[in-house]
């Protein structure tokens, strides 16, 4: 259609607005439509670490595109401020990851032995003693660390932002309303309907609407097992001097963001929509930085989220055509990681959405393996 533009991308988190990043760059024409605003859900709420190593294993289909968004956050933080006029905390930060009990310990040497063969020099083991001289501050329940020199750390809401800002400074409109429904043309989709009856039709279409994905089951005709895993923060005043490296144990964390908080997650509940901050967070998050970080018991709780991470049942993500649905591509169940690793999923769906290949290997993490899962 005359004046429709080439991709209509729905969803304005990190994966929406890295594919409008990526499709303008290369001189596309996008209208990205976002029912609330840039970032309102769990891209700008999230811890924004960027966790190359953590949780990764051997074989793993995630290890291509974790090891692309490496590099491509690299390449952002060189360009992106100045693209987007949005400076949005772009460090390296060291890691360590610590063990409090032997299954824990076991794991832990485990994934040494592993990212010692495949990235030489990037970990270092710390047993009792070492670990608590390298932060004094950690309790008794301490047993291990694994010190790694590959992480680093983002805000995310202005991460968000700024790939939105230099997507709109390059041409790409937003359209601020909810996506209900598709229209069709001869069997392939021809645009998305909003919720005032304005149909925005285009050639391509990227769905990126993160934990909601599970509505595209019902405009596609096909299985995509999408949920929500929500997940809550606290944002402390700590005593004393900042922590010198990003904590991780279990699967909590905490570390001193830019704001001179100390940032301390997280949980993981089964809870549907609900987006909002409880005490049991609250408590639930306490107590483990507590057992951790002695020294945090009376620290002062200035801000406390929560937000949704869209989850797949294998807990990849998934990124691909849509089957049976030309010109139509996924990018969602980024997990815990989509700040990390959505701009490599956007970048591998804009190359798919302009007929390239992908530059990275998105093979495994194609939407075709929920063939039959409802
Ligand atoms: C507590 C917590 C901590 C986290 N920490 C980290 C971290 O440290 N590092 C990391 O890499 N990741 C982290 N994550 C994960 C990360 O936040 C998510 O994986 C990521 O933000 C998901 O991005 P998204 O763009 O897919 O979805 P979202 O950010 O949810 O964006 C989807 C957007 O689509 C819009 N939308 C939905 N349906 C429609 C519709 N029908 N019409 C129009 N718009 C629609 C929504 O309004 C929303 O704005 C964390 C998550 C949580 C919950």
């Amino acid at each position: 259609m005359p004046g429709s533009p080439d991709v209509v991308i729905v969803g304005g988190g990190v994966v929406g607005c890295a594919a409008a990043y990526f499709l303008t760059r290369d001189g596309y024409s996008v209208t990205l439509i976002e029912r609330d605003s840039v970032a309102s859900h769990a891209s700008g709420f999230a811890y924004g670490g960027l966790s190359p190593i953590v949780g990764i294993i051997e074989d793993d289909p995630v290890l291509p595109l974790s090891e692309a968004s490496e590099a491509i956050h690299a390449e952002l933080a060189e360009r992106l401020p100045a693209e987007s006029g949005v400076e949005y905390e772009y460090r390296r930060k060291t890691s360590l990851t610590l063990a409090t009990n032997p299954a824990q310990v076991d794991e832990l040497r485990e994934a040494h032995d592993w990212l010692t063969k495949h990235y030489q020099g990037v970990v270092e083991w710390h047993d009792e003693t070492s670990v608590h001289a390298l932060e004094p501050r950690v309790g008794p329940a301490v047993s291990a660390g694994l010190l790694a020199d590959r992480s680093g750390e983002v805000e995310p809401y202005k991460f968000t932002l700024a790939l939105w800002q230099a997507a709109e400074r390059a041409g790409a409109v937003m359209r601020n309303a909810e996506v209900t429904g598709v229209t069709r043309v001869g069997g392939n989709i021809s645009g998305v309907v909003l919720g005032t009856g304005e149909v925005i039709e285009g050639g391509a279409f990227v769905l990126a609407a993160g934990p909601w994905m599970g509505k595209a089951t019902e405009w596609l005709g096909i299985d995509m097992p999408i949920s929500p895993l929500k997940g809550q923060i606290l944002r402390l005043k700590a005593p004393g001097d900042p922590l010198a490296v990003s904590l991780s144990w279990s699967h909590n964390y905490a570390t001193t963001k830019l704001d001179g908080l100390l940032w301390c997650g997280t949980t993981e509940e089964r809870v549907g929509f609900d987006e909002t901050p409880t005490a049991y967070g609250r408590d639930t998050i306490m107590s483990s930085v507590v057992e951790i970080l002695p020294y945090l018991a009376d620290a002062e709780l200035v801000h406390h989220t929560a937000c949704l991470r869209p989850v797949a049942p294998d807990g990849l993500p998934i990124v691909g055509p849509a089957p049976n649905n030309a010109g139509v591509f996924i990018a969602t169940g980024t997990g815990r990681k989509g700040i990390f690793l959505g701009p490599a999923m956007a970048k591998a769906v804009a190359e798919m959405v302009t007929g390239k290949t992908p530059n990275v290997d998105v093979s495994g993490l194609s939407p075709t393996r929920f063939s039959g899962i409802r």
